[in-house]
């Protein structure tokens, strides 16, 4: 028996290197919290919550007012039996970010425990993976040079935020295009265009020879009829963000085939949900991209392991760590350019 003695909380603040301006929302800092799960035998394991209030409806405060009762329901849990030690904060805790970083914390004393790596006791498949970065909504002429210094960096794959004007989003992409020709493009519209509109811009890039790997969340999270609308009409895989925090949301939008790529955050689920839903995604061949919130490279490492473990993301879009201004890298893995290693 491996006990829970202890968990601390503690709110830490980050600020954004530039303006994180996406569709409808602008962040210049990220309020994370911070677990430490300290064992009966020792062992110390560090884990972040990056709760999203645009997504999630929570913060850092709601997160720390349910702070207490979750070390309430977890003291002297045995984590060996860590079924039903998530079982007991599923039903007692409704906060998916601080669900992923205790959970992750509990599997990664077990695993310290052990002596093997959280990636290798999921299943230890890939031993790094490649992420893209991300261009904020800005003027053209910034988000053309931001795109060109992704490149330069080294980056193979190019986020780009898009939503809030169609026929400037058009512009922006044509000109990223000449720029950064050979990279591959992950867009993402979080939410911003409505189906015809969404439709309108596939159809124009497509007919300027311009290839999408994956279209996220062109339209409203609630309208799963939108989504599917636009997964026939246009010529690019359309991958759900914002629509799906649920395994419900999940089996939903399978059953509707409403999208190509389902976007795995751990922020929005939970790290177990998080597996279910995998699981779910790949009996039914929709393809998996993992994606954050505003961790910092403490909670970034939480996607790492499980993006490693599983092997099974198409893409990786966790970068987040990268647009936060961080003296140290925390997550315990080497960032060289575009690929992270666990170390
Ligand atoms: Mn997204």
């Amino acid at each position: 028996m491996i006990k829970i003695k202890d968990i601390k909380f503690s709110v830490k603040k980050y600020e954004y290197k530039k303006p994180f301006h996406i569709t409808n929302s602008v962040r210049t800092e990220a309020f994370n919290v911070e677990v430490e799960l300290i064992t009966s035998n020792g062992i110390i394991s560090k884990a972040e919550a990056s709760p999203s209030f645009r997504v999630c409806g929570e913060n850092s405060d709601t997160v720390m007012s349910v702070a207490d009762k979750a070390r309430g329901v977890l003291a002297g849990k045995d984590i060996k039996r860590y079924g039903n030690v998530f079982n007991d904060l599923k039903s007692s805790v409704d906060s998916p970010s601080l669900k992923a970083a205790l959970e992750f914390s509990i599997l990664e004393a077990l695993c310290k425990e052990s002596g093997i790596k959280v990636w290798n006791f999921l299943g230890g498949v890939k031993k790094e993976i490649e992420t893209d970065k991300t261009v904020v909504i800005s003027n053209i002429k910034d988000m053309v040079l931001e795109a060109a210094n992704i490149k330069k960096e080294g980056f193979k794959i190019l986020k780009i935020k898009v939503g809030e004007n169609v026929d400037k989003d058009i512009e922006i992409m044509a000109e990223i295009y000449k720029k950064t020709k050979g990279m591959k493009y992950i867009v993402d519209a979080n939410t911003g265009y409505t189906p015809k509109q969404a439709v309108y811009f596939a159809k124009k890039l497509y007919s300027r020879g311009i290839d999408i790997s994956v279209y996220e969340q062109p339209v409203d999270r609630n309208d799963i009829k939108g989504l599917r609308y636009v997964r026939f009409k246009s010529p690019y895989p359309v991958a759900a963000d914002e629509s799906v925090k649920t395994i419900d949301d999940a089996v939903n939008l399978i059953k509707k085939e409403a999208c190509d790529f389902i976007n795995i955050k751990i922020m929005k689920m939970g790290f177990s949900n998080a597996l279910s839903i995998i699981q779910l995604a790949r009996a039914n061949d929709i393809k998996l991209m993992i994606g954050c919130m505003s961790e910092s490279s403490l909670g970034i490492k939480q996607s790492v392991h499980l993006a490693c473990g599983l092997g099974c993301f198409d893409f990786c879009d966790l970068d987040s760590h990268l647009l936060l201004n961080e003296k140290r890298n925390r997550g315990e893995f080497i960032q060289n350019k575009n690929i992270i290693k666990i170390c």
